[in-house]
């Protein structure tokens, strides 16, 4: 080893290396720990046979929905949230009811066959 201090601009660059240390786990917990929260555990799952039978995926852009092309409205405008089968008073956040799933929940940017525009 040198008997040299060590110069201000390594010292500076070892901050730099501790604090980024610290900060990348921080950011996990804080930030996308709840940009993919976890489904609620009565979320329709990829093996529920009505989801299967209607094709439904959590999420519309991994759906069939641009090939099936329902009427009603354009393809990227449909999703949960714009079906007339969503219950928007059952759930929270991103899941919530559909009539073709009694007592299970769908995600808002998912998508089935049955999606059909809301009124209003
Ligand atoms: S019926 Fe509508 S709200 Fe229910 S899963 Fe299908 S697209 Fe979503």
């Amino acid at each position: 080893m040198s008997d040299q201090p060590i110069s201000q601009s390594r010292r500076d660059a070892v901050k730099v290396m501790l604090g980024t240390a610290v900060a990348i786990p921080m950011i996990n917990l804080v930030g996308f720990g709840t940009a993919h929260a976890a489904a609620p555990a009565n979320a329709v799952t990829p093996d529920d046979p009505t989801a299967q039978a209607l094709k439904y995926s959590q999420d519309a852009t991994q759906s069939i929905r641009d090939s099936a092309a329902r009427p009603g409205a354009p393809t990227g405008e449909q999703h949960c949230a714009t079906c007339m089968f969503m219950l928007a008073d059952q759930g929270e956040g991103d899941w919530k009811g559909c009539s073709l799933f009694p007592g299970k929940l769908i995600n808002v940017n998912g998508w089935c066959t049955s999606w059909t525009l809301k009124a209003g």
